[in-house]
């Protein structure tokens, strides 16, 4: 078993990661809204890996023998008022993940867990790929800097997203 304050940590991971899935989904709605469908289903299977990556947390406070609670999720920031808005959401939310798991690991080790590391350390991995993916999408569309055919060809070429499950 964990430490209770270790696993009091890891329930609020587990509630940041779907809050991050339902922010997503907020996303991929607007874009939905506006008919940018490329970024609408990268949207949505970025929603979806986020809720993978909560049920990752949460089997791991199973399988340590510690207890589950979910916490509240706030309702989504308001609707982006551009792609670049929305992706700039995005990239700050990604920030704030990445800062909240590197505080995990520091807990972990004052804690003694060493059971948690290979766990965070491929969230850590999984998160400087989530931050170089979304800040490439964020540069290329600064640099569309609201051109509608250049925001269309973007769309069209991050349409291709598939939602794959994370590596074990
Ligand atoms: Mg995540």
């Amino acid at each position: 078993m964990m430490s209770e304050r270790l696993a009091a940590a890891y329930n609020d991971q587990i509630t940041l990661e779907l809050a991050s899935s339902h922010a997503y989904l907020q996303l991929a709605a607007y874009f939905a809204d506006v008919s940018l469908t490329g970024f609408e289903s990268w949207m949505r299977a970025q929603s979806d890996e986020e809720r993978l990556h909560a049920l990752k947390f949460l089997d791991f406070v199973l399988d340590r023998g510690n207890e589950v609670q979910l916490g509240s999720i706030e309702e989504p920031a308001s609707t982006p008022t551009s792609a670049l808005d929305a992706f700039e959401a995005a990239l700050a939310a990604e920030r704030a993940v990445t800062a909240s798991i590197r505080d995990l690991h520091v807990l972990a080790h004052e804690e003694g867990d060493a059971a948690s590391y290979p766990l965070l350390e491929w969230f850590l991995s999984e998160q400087v790929e989530e931050e170089a993916s979304v800040g490439e999408i964020v540069d290329q569309l600064r640099f569309a800097d609201g051109n509608p055919a250049a925001i269309l060809m973007l769309d069209r070429e991050h349409s291709g997203r598939v939602h794959a499950a994370p590596e074990e």
